[in-house]
């Protein structure tokens, strides 16, 4: 019997395990990359910011010009249902559209019929326990990201070969993960996370050719209750390097510390306390009514 707490899809208006849910291979979605998709999460039972996630989706579909026979309201509903029916409480929520089948031999993609699929699985770490610990040592790669003025990088997407081959280039130096730059050598961001760096009461996070992430906005809040001169701004890497401080921001794992770059340490080579107040806090608001809603089991 399929265990059902290792995922649900919800793909061509049916559920069906995780393991088992297929995409045609003329997709668009596949052969294209063609698609949009977003990641929001449930902690302890409750959804986290759903509306936030649930508008950036349907920015990035009006952007790519791609539509579903899903309203709002219903891509909701099949995200609480998916997550009801795997029985977790800590779970990794995808959404997704894909540009979908071309009418035979066409490649006009105005004729193609987008596709809705989603799909909830067991809470997924980008860093795991004894990492978000210890603090992560980070490369900072000479690949490039994606360009803004290539691919609108606010459109969450799965252009990820620049960032995949950037992973291997961290595995290869012994690195944890890795931080892209642009064409001036700025950090930008890694593969699904967002990049801060403190250096006396300044915090900077890049402000351009990045995803602005929900927790990454998350954070720019938190930051702003304290006596810091946080900015929006371009991220030198010899800025990083020399900072006190530098963390990542994901929904696969909240706030992680950093604490060496390309083996150089970072601070004293622990994980930062502005770092572990955030992520403390972060957390903390998983709980809040404001910040998150229950689901009904
Ligand atoms: C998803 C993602 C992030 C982080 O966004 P969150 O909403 O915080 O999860 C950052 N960069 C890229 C490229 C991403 O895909």
């Amino acid at each position: 019997m399929t265990d059902l707490s290792q995922g649900i899809a919800f793909i061509d208006d049916e559920y069906v395990p995780v393991a088992e849910a297929r995409i045609p291979v003329l997709d668009w979605g596949f052969l294209h990359s063609d698609a949009t998709y977003d990641v929001a999460h449930t902690w302890h039972g409750r959804f986290f910011r759903i509306e936030d996630y649930l508008d950036r989706f349907h920015t990035s579909m009006a952007k790519l010009r791609m539509s579903v026979p899903y309203s709002r309201e219903q891509i909701r509903a099949i995200m609480f249902e998916l997550v009801k029916r795997t029985g977790l409480r800590d779970a990794y929520v995808e959404i997704a559209c894909t540009r979908g089948l071309p009418a035979p031999g066409s490649r006009d993609p105005r004729n193609c019929q987008n596709r809705f699929l989603a799909f909830a699985i067991p809470f997924v770490w980008i860093a795991d326990d004894k990492l978000r610990q210890q603090g992560l040592n980070l490369l900072i790669s000479e690949q490039q990201r994606i360009p803004p003025e290539s691919v609108d990088p606010q459109i969450k997407n799965y252009h990820w070969l620049d960032m995949v081959m950037a992973l291997f280039e961290a595995y290869d130096h012994g690195a944890d993960t890795v931080v892209l730059v642009d064409a001036a050598g700025n950090l930008v961001e890694g593969p699904g996370f967002n990049v801060f760096a403190r250096s006396g009461n300044t915090v900077i996070t890049p402000a351009r050719g990045v995803l602005e992430g929900v927790t990454r906005e998350t954070i720019l809040e938190l930051l702003s209750r304290e006596k810091l001169d946080v900015r929006q701004d371009l991220l030198p890497a010899t800025l990083a390097r020399s900072a006190q401080e530098v963390f990542i921001t994901s929904t696969a794992g909240g706030v992680m510390p950093v604490t060496r770059i390309a083996d150089e340490t970072v601070g004293d080579g622990r994980p930062g306390v502005l770092t572990a107040k955030l992520n403390d806090a972060y957390w903390s608001l998983h709980a809040d009514p404001k910040y998150s809603v229950a689901i009904d089991y």
